[in-house]
């Protein structure tokens, strides 16, 4: 059987992920995402409203025209997790394709959201829910596996397409977690056994977002203690205590909830993707947050739970806004600026449990932040968090589960290649062989 892989995005940046798999006649299509930098660098941009071959010119979407490339029929979407880089670009190329989007149920729930939210195209591909650990047929002779894995967002799995010819394992985004604060430890028992039982692995698909850093990612566990830390540490401050992390990441909002609660001080999620994320995880069972938890995404909303702090004591309260990048229409900006009702006064705390993504815009409006802020009188605790991604120990770990032929690093561009380059060549692997660098819009024909 005819084994191809296109890569179709993300692999000449961090973004805008998309991967085909053709066995036969058969394609899986892992991932349709945004690159998000390249939409925040348009003041104000409008993407719901855009035609995808815009979107793709600016760089912002997978160009998926290599697709016409490969003879065969596309018999699944399949989205790994609903980071944006992953899903942020189905509602511009779903409809393209005669395929139901097959996805985890939080995953389903936000790519059913953003198809929701789509101004230009109608996507009614059918949706199917499948959790971690089951399987379904792709044409004959087929099969797709979703193993668990753990990420910075719940319910992520990486797919595994098994071929007669061996096991295609799509690895993006995760990082080896054995005690995630949310969900199930990642599933290293069932990669070990794909690794071996069949034909074994013929081909894996590499995250290499940090595979220039030596040691190991550690656990959401420790981000939690981190936290748990700081947050103890601030108990006996009366005055305003604000956090902010990514909204979708539940375990983190769900450890700030319950620390605040430790504290004595009433949390609130405050900003509209604050409200979207947890309102999402909450409503389909994911994440459980205490019944009185305010979540509040309107601008009127938000104002009025602002004023109840301001008239109650803000020493009562941790609000958990969005912002952590510096945003420029996020809470915490407007905080920043004065623009909310909230009073910052000198001494009061912003805790960041996040870190800045390293890229220019995100520096820039963090510092801008950061500055406004502080020019409040607040005080910053910056860096309370865990990566998402694997670091080498962690690609070493996953090579010798997996034992694969190909090997394809991904998720980067190509200077952050390198180090994976370095890593899988010690283990035996030749460029151009059987590790392939590649870029966006290639295909690489492995049987
Ligand atoms: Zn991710």
């Amino acid at each position: 059987m005819e084994i191809e892989i296109a890569t179709i995005g993300g692999y000449e940046e961090v973004g805008r992920q998309m991967t085909a798999v053709r066995a036969g006649d058969d394609i899986v299509v892992f991932d349709m995402g945004l690159n998000l930098s390249q939409v925040l660098v348009h003041d104000n941009l409008q993407t719901e409203e855009m035609h995808s071959l815009d979107l793709i010119d600016m760089g912002a979407i997978p160009d998926d025209r290599v697709m016409s490339d490969l003879e065969g029929d596309v018999k699944a979407i399949v989205p790994t997790h609903g980071h944006l880089d992953h899903i942020g670009a189905i509602s511009k190329l779903a409809h393209r394709y005669d395929a139901p989007i097959v996805a985890t149920p939080f995953t389903l729930e936000l790519v059913e959201e953003e198809v929701h939210d789509e101004g230009k195209f109608v996507v009614d591909n059918d949706l199917v829910e499948m959790e971690a650990g089951e399987t379904m047929s792709i044409g004959e002779r087929c099969e797709l596996e979703f193993v668990n894995v753990t990420h910075s967002i719940i319910d992520a799995i990486n797919p595994v397409l098994h071929t007669p010819e061996g096991a295609v394992v799509y690895g993006l985004d995760k990082r080896m977690d054995h005690s995630p604060v949310i969900g199930d430890p990642i599933d290293m028992k069932r990669f070990r056994e794909i690794g071996r039982e069949g034909e074994g692995v013929l081909c894996y698909i590499e995250d290499c977002t940090n595979a220039n850093k030596k040691g190991r990612t550690p656990s959401e566990s420790v981000a939690r203690k981190h936290l748990r830390d700081v947050m103890y540490s601030v108990e006996d401050y009366d005055g305003g205590i604000v956090a902010t992390t990514f909204s979708s990441h539940i375990a983190r909002v769900t450890s700030l909830v319950e620390f605040a609660k430790d504290i004595g001080r009433e949390p609130i999620l405050l900003g509209r993707s604050m409200e979207k994320y947890s309102g999402t995880a909450e409503r389909i069972g994911a994440a459980t947050f205490p019944d009185d938890l305010g979540m509040y995404g309107h601008r009127k909303s938000v104002d009025r739970a602002f004023n109840r702090i301001m008239e109650e004591g803000k020493e009562n309260f941790l609000p958990v806004v969005t912002g952590h990048q510096g945003e420029p229409r996020a809470m915490l900006t407007r905080m920043g600026r004065g623009e909310t009702p909230y009073d910052l006064e000198d001494g009061d705390k912003v805790l960041f449990s996040a870190r800045v993504i390293p890229e220019p815009t995100n520096e820039g409006q963090r510092y801008q932040s950061e500055r406004l802020l502080r020019m409040q009188g607040a005080r910053i605790y910056d860096d309370i968090h865990v990566s998402g991604h694997l670091r080498q120990e962690g690609h070493y770990e996953m090579l010798d589960a997996l034992q694969p032929q190909h090997v394809i690093p991904a998720h980067q561009d190509m200077g952050g290649f390198s180090g994976y380059v370095d890593l899988a060549s010690g283990q035996g692997y030749e460029l151009g062989r059987d590790l392939h660098v590649t870029a966006n819009g290639n295909v690489i024909q492995l049987v």
